[in-house]
């Protein structure tokens, strides 16, 4: 058997980045920035008012309170989108709207509510220091500065960030084609059952898990354990997508036939990971495409699909080399995770929730069997118990967040 790590690290070596792509910000959103972007135009392009009220001189407001408010001559209104036609004078005050251009001659903001008008006039009942309620230009991002770096992935407020500057494109890495096959006799897509079927859950997991993770799923179907099948099935699937799935078929059943075909296709590795579930996993690089024989039980290939392909379809992404494994946070654990030693890590499914004490705490989310999906389905974490007579509740558990 060899550790989580050394199999982690031998696969996403292997997963190589792809080619960036130039898109419409609007097609942007979950994308990773391929490269670095530049400030063109500094944001706010412009000095403005951060307040409704009046463009003063701070000098003519400066004793100002309630008892001797300072009174100024109203010479006009600057809406936001407008631009200054005049110059601030001494004893001049400029009524002015939030977001509108900061007129020459002034230099400090009264805010209306500190203001009260009398015909022609503005009273100020509040003094202003130089500066104030004033936004520089360039504040927020200074022109000719890198907004944002290589592997940043874009959010809602990044794509603001970008219309701010001025972009409409942007440089980012391809979504990878993730193709997704089942194999097994036992295997029926829906419908009812004879007796030695089941449904295939793994595809429908599988492929959504790729579309969660903001990756391109490509549904290849269920191949027959048989070995002309599953070739053809692989060969279209490294034709056709950058990364292929496929589950079932790499333990050590008579009929795994994928083993056989794989190893015929290409140099691939056949680890027994010490860890529990999701031991067996299959990997190599065929014609320039990483494929991962993931285990068939349900839940194995998903703990897989989480320890293994995530990582590495995440750095042929493009995602940053410090961002792409799920976080572990020390977590109180609510329930007993008693076990055995038998050298492997268990990643226990569990429900993490933040109690009052400020903890992560987590609870069992069901049956542990590798069958048990629904387990898997209701847990948001995995709960790491190393090899040993595992934790009594109250013990601290490293916690894998899987959302
Ligand atoms: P295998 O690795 O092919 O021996 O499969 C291990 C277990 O996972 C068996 O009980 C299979 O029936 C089950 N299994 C394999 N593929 C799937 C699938 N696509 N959906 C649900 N269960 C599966
Ligand atoms: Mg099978």
């Amino acid at each position: 058997m060899i550790s989580y790590q050394a199999a982690r690290d031998r696969v996403v070596g292997d997963c190589g980045v792809i080619d960036p792509v130039v898109v419409p910000i609007e097609a942007a959103l979950g994308s990773v920035l391929a490269g670095r972007v530049m400030a063109a135009d500094p944001v706010p392009p412009f000095v403005n008012t951060a307040m409704d009220g009046y463009a003063v001189r701070a000098a003519d407001v400066a004793g100002a309170d309630g008892d001797a408010p300072a009174r100024l001559r109203v010479i006009g209104t600057l809406a936001a989108g407008s631009a200054p036609a005049t110059v601030v004078g001494p004893g001049e005050a400029l009524r002015i709207m939030t977001g509108a251009p900061f007129p020459a001659g002034a230099d400090a903001v009264s805010i209306v509510e500190v203001t009260e008008v009398d015909g022609d006039d503005v009273v100020v009942r509040a003094a202003a220091r130089p500066g104030d309620h004033i936004r520089q230009a360039g504040e927020d991002i200074a022109a000719g500065s890198e907004v944002f770096g290589p592997g940043t992935v874009l959010g809602p407020g990044h794509l603001g960030v970008l219309a701010s500057v001025g972009l409409a494109r942007v440089g980012v890495h391809r979504r990878a084609r993730v193709g997704v096959l089942s194999t097994g006799d036992e295997l029926v897509a829906s419908g009812p059952l004879r007796l030695g079927q089941i449904r295939d859950s793994n595809r429908r997991t599988l492929l959504a898990l790729a579309r969660r993770d903001g990756f391109e799923p490509v549904d290849l179907g269920i191949a027959r354990d048989d070995e002309n099948d599953i070739r053809a099935a692989i060969e279209a699937a490294v034709a056709g997508c950058d990364a292929v799935l496929t589950s079932g078929g790499v333990s050590m059943g008579d009929f795994d036939c994928v083993k056989k075909v794989l190893n015929d296709l290409g140099d691939m590795a056949w680890m027994q990971v010490a860890i529990r579930p999701a031991k067996p996993l299959a990997f190599g690089v065929l014609r320039g495409v990483p494929v991962f024989g993931l285990p068939g039980n349900p839940v194995s290939s998903m703990v897989s699909y989480e320890l293994f392909a995530r990582p590495g379809l995440r750095r042929m992404s493009g995602h940053r080399d410090d961002d792409l494994d799920r976080p572990l946070v020390a977590a109180i654990a609510d329930d007993d995770f008693r076990r055995r030693p038998d050298g492997r890590v268990n990643y226990q499914r569990v429900v993490a929730a933040f109690a009052p004490d400020g903890r992560c705490h987590v609870r069992s989310a069901g049956g542990q069997g590798s069958h048990q999906l629904h387990a898997m389905a209701v847990a948001n974490a995995l709960a790491v118990v190393p090899s040993g007579d595992g934790a009594a509740a109250g013990a601290e558990l490293d916690t894998m967040l899987l959302a």
